[in-house]
């Protein structure tokens, strides 16, 4: 196929044809197609956009690009929830346990944080020897064991998504919705689910910024989970202020062990049951129970303990990660605290270390926030807004005058 005449095609508004997408999705994994000739392809995707029918032969190419998961007969249905990313987002810690109370199996397949929000991979490497990176044998074999697994994206799976994301994400086609779409669900996709709930957020700290893109990308990712025969059901969400009270790679798992052990904040606690109940064959009342009675927790260090983590530290999680200077932000004035801007909370928590510039920075565990107040209460002047965990003095200080931008007191 004479591929100039593709990039041409979507660059003039032509819908490509599944056999287009074929061939432009294994020759770049090939190697046969030149990277400045998919960034072009790939910017004429974000300029001219894709149709549904385009957006799911892009995704089911992308997924036949490599391995998908193959499980034995008459095991118990697989669910996973994927959510488009926040800030304080620790969901999947607690979801992906406490799903696996149930009779489902969780191949729970997750990304690091890149940009302002958070990963799943770097929280969970937050606790000392757990091992993120499994074969698809190491994986079934512990969902054959416990149902859950928690892992990276191996090499052989979506291998056609590992090299367009990283291109896109140094040529400006990142924020394309069908390359979005494409991206996530094959990833998903190649977990060979019955059942998958995405958690849409919109707001100040997430990819979509207003409600009408979330739900635009929420219909056209259920459309295609769909089409490939998975049942997949969204849930649009709010992420004006971070989720919970902490933000920040250790900070959050101690959040999540809370959680699982039946405390938690109280949004928290509602987003997972809400998505668990989209996926679950219980009711949400016998989900709430395995948090309040300790089935979740348990089933959280066992997932620990298989990934080679050290269930040891869990019971005084804060106590791992110490960052050398903790300090209270405290509020230059009495009133309503009408907001905590999630995105300036969380592009000062990169700052501070928690996040990463490029794909293979390392990010510091320490550092972040916690006891985060929720927009709606009425403070005190000098009361602690939420506390700052930093590597220095000087760190503190420039962290402290970002996050006073981020707070409104009427
Ligand atoms: N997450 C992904 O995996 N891919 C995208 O394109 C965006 C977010």
């Amino acid at each position: 196929m004479h591929f100039p005449a593709i990039i041409e095609a979507k660059r003039d508004g032509r819908a490509l044809s599944r056999e287009e997408i074929e061939a432009f999705v294994s020759g770049f994994t090939r190697g046969d197609i030149p990277d400045y000739q998919a960034s072009a392809l790939a910017m004429a995707i974000y300029f001219q956009g894709m149709d549904a029918a385009e957006t799911a032969h892009l995704t089911r190419a992308m997924l036949h690009s490599g391995d998908s998961f193959t499980y034995p007969d008459c095991s118990p249905p697989k669910v996973d929830k994927h959510s488009t990313g926040g800030i304080g987002d620790k969901t999947s810690l607690v979801l992906a346990p406490l799903l696996a109370c149930d009779d489902l199996w969780i191949p729970m397949i997750s990304g690091r944080g890149l940009g302002i929000t958070g990963g799943t991979l770097d929280k969970l490497e937050s606790i000392p020897g757990f091992n993120v990176r499994l074969s698809m044998d190491q994986a079934l074999d512990q969902l054959a064991t416990i149902g859950v697994v928690m892992a990276g994206q191996s090499e052989t799976l979506c291998p056609a998504d590992k090299k367009l994301y990283a291109l896109r994400d140094v040529t400006g086609t990142v924020p394309s919705q069908p390359l979005i779409v494409a991206s996530i669900m094959s990833k998903k996709l190649a977990e060979s689910l019955d059942s998958l709930v995405l958690d849409v957020k919109f707001g100040s700290g997430a990819f979509m910024k207003n409600r009408e893109d979330a739900v635009s990308l929420a219909d056209a990712m259920t459309s295609v989970g769909e089409k490939m025969g998975v049942r997949t059901a969204a849930l649009l969400n709010p992420m004006d202020q971070p989720l919970g009270h902490a933000v920040g790679n250790a900070l959050e798992v101690v959040e999540a062990i809370d959680t699982l052990r039946g405390g938690g904040p109280e949004d928290l606690v509602t987003l997972c049951l809400d998505l668990a109940t989209e996926i679950a064959t219980v009711d949400r009342d016998q989900l709430a129970a395995w948090l309040a009675d300790g089935t979740a927790w348990k089933k959280f260090v066992a997932l620990v303990q298989s990934q080679g983590g050290n269930p040891a530290v869990l019971d005084d999680f804060a106590s791992v990660h110490p960052a050398p200077v903790i300090r209270d932000l405290p509020a230059p004035r009495s009133g309503l605290l009408e907001k905590m801007d999630a995105e300036t909370i969380g592009r000062t928590a990169l700052t501070l270390g928690a996040g990463r510039h490029q794909a293979d920075d390392a990010v510091d565990f320490t550092v972040g926030f916690d006891r985060v107040l929720k927009t709606g209460v009425q403070v005190a002047k000098n009361e602690p807004l939420l506390r700052i965990h930093a590597r220095s003095e000087n760190d503190a200080d420039t962290a402290a005058s970002a996050l006073l931008t981020a707070v409104s007191i009427a």
